[in-house]
């Protein structure tokens, strides 16, 4: 791919066609990598953060709006630091030299023609695994274009109804888009592959945060996996982590924690459905300590 951004953009779902070498897209993110934070991360799942910790490179710009966000400095906010290609290269292997199980993408997608660039220069040098850590809502092309690039993907599954993805994320499309993506993931791994410490070295976990009021709509998603990805194919992830943290902005279902009805009903699906493999969050956890503190270090 070349490594010059797309302007006119339309690297993402959204498509919005921006001059990005002149102004911000619809994601906030202009014509040059913006990072906001590259570091050991130990909050992921644990095949994934390890001992040593997965190396986060946390990028700025978001192509989502979810009202929840509790990162909002980085995704629509605009915090962060504008980098080369090459010094995006040298953050990888910098963070490599660190001892991390791997490098960790998160919310790469709308500097998807330089990450690749920054991983060809890198690639002689670099030899943990890359972990593609997105929301979902990656056109096929997207997930198409990191074949070869990336050894696991970190995908959420956020919602099935549309008019849930537009009231809390504004995307009508989002599972229209994200269950064309997981398939194609999900068709590049293959399975599952681990190391001798347990951590997976390709393959894909699928990550889904309950919400409050939303069981149903977790129940849908988690019926839609069983049936059309194998289960040798990946591990699930369920979250109840979600805290209302950002009150001014948040819709009044939102202003509550999850009940252990509604996750215990989430789960209790997923064991009926054979989804057992991979990790299901204990109730108590509190999304803050999993937050990074968005400092630059590293960049
Ligand atoms: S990546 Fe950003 S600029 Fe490009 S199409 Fe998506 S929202 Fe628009």
């Amino acid at each position: 791919m070349n490594t010059a951004i797309n302007s006119p953009c339309h690297l993402c779902p959204r498509d919005c066609g921006t001059e990005r070498s002149r102004q911000k897209g619809y994601c906030q993110c202009g014509a040059d990598i913006k990072l906001a934070l590259a570091a050991p991360h130990l909050w992921e799942e644990p095949c994934i953060s390890g001992t040593r910790g997965s190396g986060a490179v946390f990028f700025s710009g978001c192509t989502l709006r979810c009202c929840y966000c509790q990162n909002m400095d980085i995704s629509a906010n605009g915090f962060g630091k504008e980098i080369s290609i090459q010094r995006l290269a040298e953050i990888f292997l910098e963070l490599q030299a660190k001892g991390v199980h791997n490098i960790n993408l998160v919310t790469a997608d709308m500097y998807l023609p330089q990450v690749l660039g920054a991983l060809d220069m890198a690639k002689t040098r670099l030899h943990i695994p890359v972990v593609y850590n997105c929301s979902g809502y990656q056109r096929t092309e997207t997930v198409r274009a990191l074949k070869g690039y990336t050894d696991v993907y970190l995908p959420d599954l956020k919602y099935y109804r549309p008019e849930l993805s537009e009231k809390y994320s504004k995307a009508a499309n989002y599972f229209a888009v994200a269950s064309q993506a997981l398939m194609e993931m999900a068709a590049q791994t293959e399975g599952l592959v681990f190391d001798g410490e347990g951590m997976l070295v390709k393959g894909m976990i699928v990550r889904h945060l309950v919400l409050p009021g939303c069981r149903n709509d977790s129940i849908a998603l988690l019926r839609w996996l069983a049936d059309s990805l194998s289960g040798e194919k990946f591990m699930l992830s369920l979250m109840c982590q979600y805290t209302p943290i950002n009150w001014a902005g948040l819709p009044k279902a939102l202003l509550r924690r999850v009940t252990s009805l509604e996750y215990d009903s989430v789960v209790n699906e997923a064991v009926k459905l054979g989804l057992t493999r991979g990790y299901m969050q204990k109730r108590g956890s509190a999304q803050k300590e999993y937050t990074p503190h968005f400092d630059l270090n590293g960049v």
